[in-house]
């Protein structure tokens, strides 16, 4: 028996509870049952974050329209369809031609979908996303594409146990969030900043995130 205390049901209301007003929690739901996620959209969740399109289907089957849903993994371009069904925003775009794709397949539904653009904060050679460098270049060719809409920024950074150990990469990001939103790009919209999972996401909130991905904390260990 599980006691009512570590229930998602309570973690939800708990973390809801001591976050700020402006930031919102993605549900990282990777490896849960559709009825875990459901317990969590019940309790006060309202973005469901997915890493592969195929676990998004089964749980979009049972929840639809009650959440809205991100895309937080690597996204294959032979998925894209599949997920441009799915997803309200696509988090983890980092290629010209992966957002031609999307594009592609979300003006064949006739849908407009939001993308972040993810950030290799770390520069890590095996690690997606693009180089902070390279970002504002990037959006600004996006805007070629009618059917994506660039809304911000994501980012993982280096893996650590050590929250403080993601901060000057969480600080970086927030940096070219801000350089790119000055710039006022036509038809780009920098309001979310996608930062922080279980184990950091209050350093990335003190770092000026407004979307915190958290799986453990909600869902508890992944098996
Ligand atoms: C799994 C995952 C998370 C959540 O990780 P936790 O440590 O369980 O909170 C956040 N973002 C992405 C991209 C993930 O894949």
């Amino acid at each position: 028996m599980e006691n009512s205390g570590s229930s998602i049901k309570n973690k939800v209301l708990e973390v809801l509870s001591e976050l700020p007003r402006n930031v919102e929690v993605v549900a990282a739901a990777k490896t849960r049952t559709p009825f875990e996620i459901m317990e969590a959209v019940n309790a006060g969740i309202r973005i469901i974050g997915e890493n592969y399109v195929q676990e998004a289907e089964k749980a979009f089957q049972l929840i639809g329209e009650k959440a809205r849903w991100h895309f937080i993994g690597h996204l294959q371009k032979n998925k894209v369809k599949k997920a441009v069904a799915i997803f309200d925003m696509i988090e983890t775009v980092d290629s010209l031609d992966l957002a031609k794709v999307i594009d592609n397949a979300a003006g064949a539904l006739g849908k407009k979908i939001d993308i972040l653009i993810e950030i290799n904060s770390g520069r890590e050679e095996q690690k997606s996303g693009v180089l902070p460098e390279n970002a504002c270049a990037l959006i600004e060719e996006l805007t070629a594409f009618k059917n994506i809409k660039v809304r911000g920024l994501m980012t993982m950074g280096p893996l650590s146990t050590v929250p403080e150990d993601y901060r000057p990469y969480f600080r970086a990001t927030r940096g070219v969030f801000d350089q790119i939103r000055e710039k006022y790009i036509d038809g780009v919209e920098m309001r979310f900043l996608s930062m922080g999972m279980s184990d950091s996401y209050k350093v990335a909130i003190e770092e000026g995130a407004n979307l915190v991905r958290l799986g453990t904390k909600i869902f508890g260990k992944r098996k």
